[in-house]
């Protein structure tokens, strides 16, 4: 039988797999579409910096763990595979314009990455514009962040497929499952594709899905789907090297020239169509920040569905009553950035090793969540 059945193949249940045969683990990836193809494509492969050592929110402790992983994950990934992911230490900084309200809000975001010890190696706003020119010289206020990275996440996704394939994963697409079995406290099959599939474990990772698709187990999980749109812009030179933020929208720059303009944050359910009026903004918002975008040229738009969970983190261990499911989704904005680090928490609970985090960074469903630790 196999040792584990991974439900849902984006960039956390494909992480997972990647982790767990590398342990020496069968294991099987049921997807209902293609690998990687929903929220883990759509993303823009941010990675903003942590770090553990002082990190007092759970949030904070799972970002920073993360962000330790990422540059072995890759190398790893890398030897393993031969395929660049563009993993890449490129630099953030953080702007604001004259007219943006709540300097608080600024200055408290500022001082939390200081008490956390997260590098700002510069806060004077002039400097920052000589470094970077492109950048419209009416903005008023900026810091930048050295350790601020990026990963170009279809790159990603492919590697970490083909990973999988060396480590004898079986990735089955266009399955997906309909009914999950249960027999006492445990998970006895899956229902895909017109056959049972049965496992010693199994992991649902099924993104902005997961809600819906666990309620027939009787488990309350509050996750959504919520929308994002995103614009390619490409320039024949990059534009600047950095990725660019004004609060929750940002420039991400590609080193070929691309440039990703996001994003949205909609409630529509499981639409994914692009609307005139998000794209116009997002237009408009990438000229106001680096005003010779106007001249780059529109190479697409789309949208992801990204798997947000009311509890503010994801939900990452056992699930409730059942001693052979585990549950990883509900990662929200974070889930490329997390996916090291998720993956590597499953692989702890299954083969019962010490788990890495504070209890209060693993969040399971249910009315108490401590109760499943
Ligand atoms: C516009 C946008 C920008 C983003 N930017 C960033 C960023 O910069 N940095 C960052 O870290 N994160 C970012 N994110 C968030 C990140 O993309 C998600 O958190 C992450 O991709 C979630 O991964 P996942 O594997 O849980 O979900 P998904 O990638 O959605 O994968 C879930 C998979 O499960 C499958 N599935 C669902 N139900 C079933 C079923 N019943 N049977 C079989 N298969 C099933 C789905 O088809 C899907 O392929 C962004 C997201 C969006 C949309």
């Amino acid at each position: 039988m196999t040792d584990v059945i991974v439900i849902g193949g984006g960039v956390i249940g494909l992480s997972i797999a990647w982790e767990l045969s590398g342990y020496g683990l069968s294991v099987r990836v049921l997807e209902q579409g293609q690998f990687g193809r929903e929220a883990s494509w759509a993303g823009a492969g941010m990675l903003p910096p942590g770090n553990l050592a002082n990190a007092r929110t759970p949030e904070a402790r799972l970002r920073g763990a993360t962000h330790q992983l990422w540059p072995d994950w890759t190398n790893r990934l890398t030897s393993s595979t031969g395929m660049d992911n563009g993993f890449s230490r490129s630099g953030g900084v953080e702007v604001r314009f004259p007219d943006d309200a709540d300097f608080s809000g600024w200055k408290n975001g500022v001082n939390a990455l200081k008490e956390e010890g997260i590098l700002i190696e510069t806060e004077d706003v002039s400097e920052i514009k000589r470094r970077f020119p492109a950048l419209n010289p009416e903005i008023s206020q900026a810091y930048y962040l050295p350790d601020f990275c990026q990963v170009r996440n279809p790159r990603h996704l492919k590697a970490l497929q083909i990973g999988c394939s060396i480590r004898g994963v079986e990735l089955v697409a266009e399955a997906p499952v309909q009914k999950i079995r249960t027999r006492g406290d445990r998970v006895e099959a899956v229902h895909a594709g017109g056959n049972d599939h049965r496992a010693a474990e199994f992991v649902f990772a099924g993104g902005a899905w997961s809600g819906e698709f666990l309620s027939q187990l009787g488990i309350r999980l509050e996750i959504e789907p919520v929308k994002g749109q995103i614009v390619l812009l490409r320039t024949s030179q990059p534009a600047f090297p950095c990725v660019i933020q004004v609060g929750r929208e940002y420039l991400v720059p590609r080193n070929d020239g691309r440039i990703l303009v996001g994003s949205t944050e909609e409630r529509t359910g499981f639409d994914k169509r692009n609307t005139a009026e998000a794209i116009g903004d997002l237009i408009r918002f990438a000229e106001r920040l680096v005003p010779n975008l106007k001249h780059a040229e529109f190479e697409r738009c789309w949208a992801g569905l990204r798997p947000y969970s009311a509890t503010d983190r994801p939900y990452i261990g056992r699930l409730p009553r059942l001693n052979n499911a585990c549950i990883a989704a509900g990662h929200y904005r974070y889930g490329l950035h997390l996916s090291p680090i998720t993956a590597v928490l499953i692989r702890q609970i299954l083969l019962k090793q010490p788990v890495q985090l504070p209890d209060d960074c693993r969040v399971a469903p249910g009315s108490d969540p401590g109760s499943f630790w």
